[in-house]
């Protein structure tokens, strides 16, 4: 594998389009799911993620000590974590794989044999969900399309810039680059758990001026 592929999410050049989780439907003939029409305080949409909604873009608005608003956005999906603890969780550890070619953490038909429970606090990220015959669901890193050389949908589809794709040590060089390019004026630039996932998330603001997800 070498190091296997690996996402850059610059949640500076998102700008909440949502044309990630678009592409991301349209690519993997997700199901609608009807979502009763409610005033959450927030813009986002749909509520959450679920077993045909592989990825969402989270708001969050916040003061920063200077005064100044900050509203932030950011993608939430599978990380592609590096140890896969979701996979530690499971009894049967053929149930999720670890592509050898990407990395990207796939589950198997078989997640329907395990508890749920089990593999959604096992991941530390609060990502996998369950569908209507009980097998679980995630972002697969579109490993259909990366093996014919293309980039995953919601990459390709995004317009702003803010999702790169690529072998893993690229990706870090890119981020690492952006980062230090930043930092000037964003000293809290960073990318967040950069050794041990492969969906890089790049944040400008400190983490907790974003709606990151996670079990607790
Ligand atoms: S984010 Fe969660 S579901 Fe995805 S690989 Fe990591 S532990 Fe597994
Ligand atoms: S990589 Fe593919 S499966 Fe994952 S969120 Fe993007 S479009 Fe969906």
């Amino acid at each position: 594998m070498a190091n296997g592929k690996s996402f850059l999410i610059d949640t500076t050049k998102c700008f909440a389009c949502r044309a990630c989780q678009v592409a991301c439907k349209q690519w993997h003939e997700l199901p609608a799911e009807a979502v009763v029409p409610a005033n959450r305080g927030t813009y986002e949409n749909p509520p959450n993620l679920s077993y045909s909604q592989w990825v969402k873009v989270q708001f969050k608005e916040t003061e920063r000590p200077d005064g100044s608003m900050a509203w932030n956005f950011v993608r939430n999906s599978c990380r592609h974590c590096i140890d896969a603890p979701c996979r530690q969780a499971a009894e049967n550890k053929d149930s999720i794989v670890i592509d050898a070619e990407t990395g990207a953490v796939l589950f198997q038909e078989s997640t329907k044999d395990e508890s749920y429970a089990k593999i959604r606090l096992g991941c530390p990220f609060d990502i996998p969900r369950q569908g209507p015959d009980g097998q679980l669901f995630k972002c697969v890193m579109c490993v259909d399309r990366v093996r014919d050389g293309l980039m995953p949908a919601c990459a390709k589809a995004c317009p702003g810039g803010g999702i790169t794709f690529g072998d893993r040590d690229e990706i870090l060089q890119i981020a690492d680059e952006r980062v230090q390019a930043l930092r000037a004026e964003h000293p809290d630039a960073q990318i967040l758990d950069r050794r041990d996932v492969r969906l890089l998330i790049l944040v400008a603001d400190p983490a907790e001026m974003y709606s990151l997800s996670t079990r607790s």
